[in-house]
């Protein structure tokens, strides 16, 4: 038995591999039976307009937009736990969020997706930037492996190093055609722009902050959080200079429990109602203090 799944694992790793390429666009010979064939596939145009989601809710464009982003998707599955997958759990979380809001009103809602599709890291934001989002909310799960007893949602924002590394990029990314918070950055000296997109960052970094901790407190008492709840790191889906941006853990499904939890229908109910009432509040504060 074993030995016939190392055979199997023989073929399908080649297999996977060469899926994997594929994926990634590039062109690779095959050599076959002495001759080789060359596999051609266009790599995805960055420059090329995104094929950009529906937005949900109000028309009026002067309300509001939450991009919420749920994690993986298609080939990709996350993290994956006794019989549940990151990808399909975040994606039941985010229709929740969407459906919550939008039933309540008054916000507008886009999903980076809304079916089980692979969204490149770097496209993810974007697509939120370019529907002109106020606040990116990434959905993921964790795994803890075969640790026992690990669980708990996390929120993320991204840290400081990384927000300054980013600004930096982005800038020089940047330099020529873009608006960055209302500031049309094309025609500028280049260290004025560095020092626009910084201040942006910065300003921007403080917004994820003040919702993450608005995160928190609505959802105590209803939500599970690990015991560290409040984390920063180099994330690339945060990394936008110019929107308020956290990425929600929502807890282990490697801990079955928990798993289960987070894929019931009182589990995203539960979920929905803390980020819908914590994303109203970001919002009404930001409309007094704008
Ligand atoms: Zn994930």
């Amino acid at each position: 038995m074993l030995q016939r799944i190392q055979i199997g694992l023989l073929f399908a790793v080649p297999v996977f591999l060469l899926g994997v390429l594929y994926a990634w666009g590039l062109t690779l010979p095959v050599p076959v039976l002495g001759r080789t064939y060359v596999i051609a596939m266009t790599l995805p145009d960055t420059q090329a307009k995104l094929g950009l989601p529906e937005i949900a809710g109000p028309a009026d464009a002067s309300r509001p937009l939450v991009v919420i982003d749920p994690g993986h998707g298609g080939p990709d599955p996350g993290a994956s736990g006794a019989s549940y997958r990151e990808k399909t759990i975040v994606l039941g979380l985010a229709r929740a969020l969407r459906d919550k809001l939008v039933a309540e009103g008054g916000i507008r809602v886009a999903m980076t997706r809304d079916d089980d599709r692979l969204i490149v890291l770097e496209e993810r934001a974007e697509i939120a930037r370019a529907l002109g989002a106020d606040l990116f909310i990434s959905i993921h799960a964790d795994s803890a492996g075969e640790q026992q007893g690990i669980e708990g949602a996390s929120i993320y924002t991204l840290s400081d190093t990384a927000s300054s590394e980013a600004a930096a990029r982005f800038a020089e990314r940047e330099n020529n055609a873009d608006i960055v918070n209302g500031v049309d950055l094309s025609g500028n000296d280049a260290a004025v722009n560095a020092i626009l997109v910084e201040l942006s960052q910065r300003r921007t970094l403080q917004g994820s902050s003040e919702f993450a901790t608005l995160v928190e407190r609505e959802g105590e008492g209803v939500l599970r959080f690990h015991p560290q709840a409040r984390r920063s790191a180099a994330l690339a889906v945060l990394r936008a200079p110019d929107m308020p941006a956290v990425l929600f853990e929502a807890g282990f499904i490697s801990n079955p429990e928990e798993a289960r939890a987070l894929a019931s229908a009182e589990g995203k109910e539960q979920f929905a109602e803390a980020m819908a009432r914590a994303i109203r509040i970001f919002f009404a504060r930001q409309s007094i203090s704008d």
